[in-house]
């Protein structure tokens, strides 16, 4: 039996995200997105998923195609999982996104740094959200040159468009009913080596494929060397000097940056693939970023280097600490020399090997 379809439905925008369709839907509906899942799916806790990314089962991509008329394959490009295989290996609900901004449902209660963004000129034009601005790496609008907003101008609480009311447009915010589209533009200028970054990284998500040095490789080893290259962007002092003024709190995960701070951090980051190896080599001998279990998230030790696209592997082998572990007698004789002659401290330990303090440390507990 095929579901009963809704009374109204809307024909999905170009590049349109899920969430911003269904939102859509429900105002047609005179109802909300609460109330448009509840008619199909009762009982189930479907709306308290972060829409976007979660895996519904088949039966449910089946039904919204009954409900709209529109085909499974268009609707599945609506999702965030479209990206799957192009900039990461899996997108689904579960755990941190590499790219991805994820929307957990306690958006209404909690504070974050960032929702869902927007253009105000883009919403000014067509009041929809692009399945675009759920990526960490877009942090402008290449059509219009303008900062994508990611707070509500009025409340400053993130966005999320499914929250709003049913008599509420798309272009105000769920929680205070400001218009978004009050928010004054931040223009950028249109050569500008940022949007060129944005530009770049899209195509190169839309293609699979980026071209090194004369040679192709796939989309996803770029995305993964890049949010390497993204985290100690945002580390390193110099940035935190250049972001300095509108930082509230500390800050060291790039989920944590505004947009415009994100934008700078991101064309930074693109640029160390230029001339490749040798920017990216020098950027982390400047910053004596040499310790490679440090460069690398928690996630690429685990998987013993794994996954690391060789071309990486190799240049970051040249720029990293050579250095073979100690063994077992070599270390005891060195404790046994310090205890006797000196002072036993991790400091005198590192110096005697030539390792750093940390790892002085590590090799005494
Ligand atoms: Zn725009
Ligand atoms: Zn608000």
């Amino acid at each position: 039996m095929s579901a009963q379809k809704w009374l109204f439905t809307v024909e999905p925008f170009e590049g349109e995200l899920l969430s911003s369709w269904l939102t859509r839907i429900a105002k047609a509906n005179f109802t909300t997105v609460v109330g448009l899942f509840s008619q199909h799916w009762a009982g189930k806790s479907y709306f308290n998923k972060d829409i976007d990314i979660y895996e519904y089962p088949e039966s449910f991509w089946q039904t919204l195609s009954e409900c709209t008329d529109v085909s499974i394959e268009r609707i599945q490009q609506m999702r965030l999982k479209s990206y799957e295989g192009y900039i990461q290996e899996t997108i689904n609900g579960k755990g941190k996104q590499r790219w991805i901004v994820t929307l957990s449902h306690d958006i209404k209660y909690h504070q974050r740094e960032r929702g869902l963004c927007y253009c105000p000129l883009c919403l000014k034009e067509n009041a929809y959200y692009k399945k675009e601005w759920k990526l960490y790496f877009v942090n402008a609008c290449t059509k219009h040159c303008c900062f994508l907003e990611s707070q509500c101008p009025k409340c400053g609480s993130p966005l999320a468009s499914v929250y709003s009311l049913e008599d509420q447009g798309m272009e105000f915010c769920f929680k205070c009913g400001a218009n978004l589209l009050d928010r004054t533009p931040i223009m950028i200028p249109q050569y500008s080596e940022g949007l060129k970054a944005i530009r770049r990284l899209l195509s190169i998500a839309k293609r699979g494929y980026f071209i090194l040095n004369g040679r192709w490789y796939y989309s996803m080893s770029y995305f993964y060397v890049l949010r390497i290259f993204t985290r100690h962007m945002s580390h390193a002092s110099y940035w935190k000097k250049i972001v300095q003024n509108d930082l509230k709190r500390h800050q060291i995960f790039p989920e944590q940056f505004t947009t415009r701070q994100m934008f700078r951090i991101i064309k930074r980051s693109v640029e160390l693939f230029q001339n490749w190896p040798y920017q990216f080599q020098y950027f982390f001998k400047r910053r004596k970023i040499t310790n490679k279990p440090r460069i690398l998230e928690k996630y690429e030790r685990k998987n013993n280097c794994r996954d690391l696209p060789f071309w990486f592997l190799k240049p970051l082998e040249e720029c990293v600490e050579v250095m073979r572990p100690l063994s077992k007698g070599e270390v005891e004789s060195i404790k046994a020399y310090l205890s006797k002659n000196e002072k036993l401290t991790a400091k005198r330990f590192a110096e005697i090997t030539g390792y750093q303090w940390m790892s002085g440390y590590r090799y005494l507990k």
